[in-house]
């Protein structure tokens, strides 16, 4: 697959909480570095999101007395999964891992700061209306096409590749890039709506410029 000053890579919620050690490690989920890292020299353009909660966030179970982390609650737009706390702002939790290096990204884009509202997605809040400014700012910079890497490969990277499909751009998703988390059938669940949104699927070392 032929690469072009047109196509981005978002890097998706690669931090401390999600690698192991933190507090919701995906399974593996430093891997995906080497494998980014690997990536990032094919793409002129590369944006980095981060899972940035405050404290006390709707999606944390502490927020709910007699939740546990993992159970779902019904919440005003959606089915809400609550995680163990991760992510907090400014914690060493919510920092990109020391051993990742993309000092050449161009955005950081930061979600999840509303405290009701949990947002998976790089482009809108989990109420699917909600926008992160996101795709508006891949229309200004000119951008047509986004490979989505990163962490999890069944929640933020996945419902990324998915919104960007439904911003109107092409949406490519590189499963080797990215780690899942695989709870309740959420691997099996993603992959069904790439294929009715459209998402393409490529393996990253068919990418060359
Ligand atoms: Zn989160």
């Amino acid at each position: 697959m032929q690469l072009t000053d047109q196509d981005v890579l978002l890097v998706v919620d690669v931090q401390n909480d999600f690698c192991p050690g933190g507090r919701l490690p995906v399974p593996h989920g430093d891997h995906v570095i080497e494998v980014i890292h690997r990536l990032a020299v094919r793409f002129a353009h590369i944006i980095l999101t981060q899972d940035w909660h405050p404290p006390g966030h709707i999606s944390f179970a502490s927020s709910h007395p007699g939740k546990q982390p993992f159970e779902s609650i019904q919440t005003g737009h959606s089915v809400q999964v609550l995680w163990p706390d991760h992510c907090v702002q400014g914690t060493s939790g919510a920092d990109f891992p020391s051993t990742l290096h993309l000092p050449q990204a161009e955005l950081i884009l930061r979600k999840g700061f509303r405290p009701e509202i949990d947002s998976y997605s790089t482009f809108f809040e989990n109420d699917h209306t909600t926008s992160t400014g996101l795709a508006s700012y891949l229309r200004d910079r000119g951008f047509a096409r986004v490979f989505c890497a990163g962490l999890a490969y069944d929640y933020c990277v996945g419902f990324s590749a998915v919104d960007a499909r439904r911003a109107g751009f092409a949406s490519v998703i590189l499963p080797d890039a990215c780690m899942a988390i695989d709870l309740n059938d959420s691997v099996a669940s993603i992959e069904r709506e790439f294929s009715r949104s459209g998402v393409s699927v490529a393996h990253s070392q068919s990418l060359v410029r």
